[in-house]
């Protein structure tokens, strides 16, 4: 396991929003997907702006803020694609999970396959994730091919399969005005949501602009140049659709 060097775009070593309690979060680089309203398009390629760390190099660097994470805080690692270094992710967990951290992963789900080889690697990765945020970007697959050039079959197996396998689960969803918050789509995913047993949060993201900047910076178009960002009431109405609050952990039960 030696050889093994994740790479890394950034880290973030007071994250608040990207699992429970205050978090470290790592974001690897390097994602398949293209998003239209990715804000981290640095993130793409394997090799640009990269540093490399060993996993037990990172977990060390990891560990020198963990009195901040107390009893619900950890180590999260996001992307870019995280499930593209698989190794990397698994080997950085194994660490935390020696000391009794908790750990969680951020994924689009895209590396997934639903394929004996690739689930045997999975599954040493899902014995030492306690947590997987999991977003789901569109439900219609030609719309999800649009969106993010990529089908969106195996990222629902890989819903599945993490209920399947008693993990527990965070869902996400980006609400992009006029592309991902058509009612037909919405409903299709709420009732995709009620079959999955361990979902503790679903979390509607409104969609934002702040990451135009970086494409620009790189001399990418901007595909989604033009669409603004969601109204207040158009976040209530898709949460209500969602039924978000049926959740247990869902940040809005308790207002
Ligand atoms: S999966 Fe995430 S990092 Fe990859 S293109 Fe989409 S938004 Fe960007």
């Amino acid at each position: 396991m030696e050889d093994i060097r994740g790479k890394v775009n950034k880290l973030e070593t007071f994250g608040l929003v990207d699992g429970p309690g205050v978090r470290y979060v790592i974001f690897v680089q390097g994602c398949a997907m293209r998003c239209q309203y990715c804000h981290n398009p640095d993130t793409w390629e394997g090799t640009e702006g990269i540093m490399e760390f060993t996993p037990a190099q990172m977990y060390e660097k990891a560990k020198r803020y963990k009195t901040y994470w107390k009893d619900n805080g950890g180590i999260t690692i996001s992307g870019g694609e995280a499930l593209l270094q698989l190794d990397f992710v698994r080997e950085v967990f194994k660490l935390a999970k020696k000391d009794g951290v908790h750990t969680a992963l951020d994924t689009s789900g895209n590396p997934f396959r639903n394929e004996p080889k690739y689930l045997e690697k999975f599954k040493e990765l899902m014995d030492v994730t306690d947590l997987f945020i999991l977003d789901i970007k569109e439900m219609d697959e030609e719309r999800h091919k649009k969106l993010t050039g990529c089908t969106n079959k195996n990222i629902l197996e890989l819903a599945k399969f993490l209920s399947e396998n008693n993990k527990k689960m965070w869902i996400r969803h980006v609400l992009v005005p006029g592309i991902t918050d058509q009612q037909d789509d919405l409903e299709q995913l709420r009732d995709f949501l009620a079959e999955l047993k361990t979902i503790q949060r679903v979390e509607i993201l409104p969609y934002h602009t702040l990451g135009v900047v970086k494409w620009k910076t790189l001399g990418k178009e901007y595909p989604l140049d033009g669409v603004r960002t969601p109204t207040d009431e158009e976040v209530k109405r898709a949460e209500e659709i969602l039924n978000v609050r049926q959740y247990p952990d869902c940040p809005y039960n308790n207002d």
